[in-house]
This record gives structure tokens, C-alpha cells and sequence, in this order.
């Protein structure tokens, strides 16, 4: 029995102090985030008083992102579970299997039409910041006063959001939008509408008959864009904006940040933001941009 022991005993009698310098044995309780707009929240309102994760990691489309094993055991080694049931099945999942403690953010957010894109819109972001910093506060009351106070912060940035977006897309030349997959719906509320090639998911193919419908609608509403992303794949774009003749742009839906990206949430919608001026011909666009 011993004998068995010795091994393990002594290798994390020798790792102990190795552990300490990094993550594990920090002190801090681990909140791991399913994905990046989740996981800008939880650093926005915790700072470093807690371990963040994301299970996602920069450059992998979250939708069909499957967990394997160190996501896993970081789904299951976490004092909590940031996510948003709905648009990632397989964590869903593992979170229901694995996790000791989790926090749906898709219950404080009111989807609409089994949408899982909230956080496109700022003020849904911003109740699911309150959700957040809720759990936080009673996962860690010692840093209470500092969350709300981070709270306060996020809430005027998620405001100034929305204000940008509410101005910046008045009296445009267009209303309508083409975009890659189905994840800009919430937008709606700035009197945008949407025409995506693809579904929810952005892995969904489109139809022949979907296909030739989008080009009529976008010569018939004088379209001058078509929008990809950043992460999944810009063919189906590149192709429909080439036959028509017409340009591609990148509207970014904020699943997950690029590799190297020194973005974040805000700078991405206020980059989106600019996207969406110059295509629809707003007052405020920076031409030539
Ligand atoms: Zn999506």
C-alpha cells in the first residue's frame, strides 16, 4: 500500500511549490466562463480576485465546440460555471454532468425566438452582467463592495454602447443587413433588420432557393456589403459578394476573441458599430474608412 503511495505522495510533494506559483494553487476560487463574451463579464466585474477560464479558447467557433478532457476536469475543478445555455449543446451538457456549481445567463437575458446571440445587444449584456455579479458576490462576499463598484463601471460602458449604436445608426440610407450566420438578431432593437446566409449556427448550409432569394432582397434594397466573420469561415460570403459584385466586410459576432487579438468586447462592437454605418450609408460614417 505504501509502495503504491510513495510515487504520487512525492510528486506533488514536488510540484507543491512549482503549483503555487501558477493557477491551481493560487488561493483564488476558479470561475471558468464557456466563452468569451462570459468571459469578459466575470474579468470585468471580478478583476483578479478570482481565476478566470474560458472553456473556449481564442480562435475556436464556440457553437460545436466539444469539451475534451482538461476542458472538462475545468468544468468539474471550478468553484463556478459561467454559461449560457442553448448555444453550446456539448457544454451544456458536460455543465449539467460536471460542474459543482453554474450559472445560466441565458435565464436573466429574455432570448427571444431561441436566439442564444445576446450579448450583441449591450443592454442584454448588461443584465447579464448583474447575474454575474450577483453569483460572484455570494461565491466571494469578502470582494463584495469591489464587484458592485466593477459593476457600475461595466453598466456605463454597456450604456454608452447602446447610446453609440442607438445615434450611430439613425437616419440611414439602408436598413438591411447581410450577414454570415443568424447571430445579429438582437440588433433589431437600433431598426436594423437581418438577412443572414446561414442559420443559428453558422456550420448550417443554405439552400439554392435561400441563396437566390438573399440576391434578389439585396438588389432590390441597393445592398452594398456583405458581411463575414472573423472565426468561422468567410466562403459563402466572399462567394455571394463576388457574384453580385458588391464587398465584403467583417462584422464580428463576438463568439470568441481571434488568436494575438488585443481587442475586447466593447472595442469589437464599436468596430462593429463603424461596419455597420458605412454599409448602410449612416449620417456619422467615417468614409473611406
Ligand atoms: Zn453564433
Amino acid at each position: 500500500m505504501f509502495r503504491r503511495l510513495a510515487l504520487p505522495l512525492f510528486a506533488v510533494l514536488l510540484l507543491g511549490p512549482l503549483a503555487a506559483c501558477g493557477s491551481a494553487d493560487s488561493g483564488k476560487p476558479t470561475v471558468v466562463a464557456s466563452f468569451y463574451p462570459l468571459e469578459y463579464l466575470v474579468r470585468s466585474i471580478a478583476g483578479d480576485t478570482v481565476q478566470v477560464e474560458d472553456v473556449t479558447a481564442p480562435g475556436v467557433e464556440p457553437h460545436d465546440f466539444e469539451p475534451k478532457v482538461a476542458e472538462t476536469a475545468a468544468i468539474a475543478d471550478a468553484r463556478l460555471v459561467v454559461y449560457s445555455r442553448g448555444l453550446q449543446p456539448a457544454v451544456d451538457d458536460s455543465v449539467s454532468q460536471n460542474a459543482q456549481e453554474s450559472l445560466d445567463v441565458s435565464k436573466a437575458v429574455d432570448l427571444t425566438d431561441d436566439n442564444p446571440h445576446f450579448w450583441v445587444d449591450p443592454l442584454r449584456m448588461e443584465k447579464a452582467a448583474v447575474a454575474v455579479e450577483k453569483r460572484l458576490a455570494e461565491l466571494n462576499p469578502d470582494h463584495a463592495d469591489e464587484y458592485a463598484a466593477n459593476l457600475a463601471t461595466l453598466r456605463s460602458t454597456l450604456q454608452d454602447l447602446d447610446a453609440a449604436y442607438r445615434t450611430g445608426l439613425r437616419g440611414c440610407e439602408r436598413d438591411l443587413v447581410v450577414t454570415s450566420h443568424d447571430a445579429f438578431g438582437y440588433l433589431g432593437r437600433y431598426g436594423l433588420r437581418f438577412a443572414p446566409i446561414t442559420g443559428l449556427s453558422p456550420e448550417a448550409e443554405p439552400s439554392p432557393k435561400h441563396l437566390a432569394q438573399l440576391r434578389d432582397l439585396i438588389e432590390q434594397d441597393g445592398i452594398t456589403t456583405v458581411f463575414s466573420e472573423t472565426i468561422a469561415s468567410p466562403k459563402m460570403a466572399d462567394t455571394l459578394a463576388h457574384d453580385l459584385g458588391i464587398s465584403t466586410a467583417v462584422l464580428d459576432p463576438i463568439e470568441g476573441l481571434q488568436k494575438g487579438s488585443t481587442d475586447d468586447y466593447a472595442s469589437l462592437m464599436r468596430a462593429n458599430l463603424a461596419a455597420l454605418q458605412k454599409a448602410n450609408g449612416c449620417p456619422g460614417a467615417k468614409v473611406g474608412s
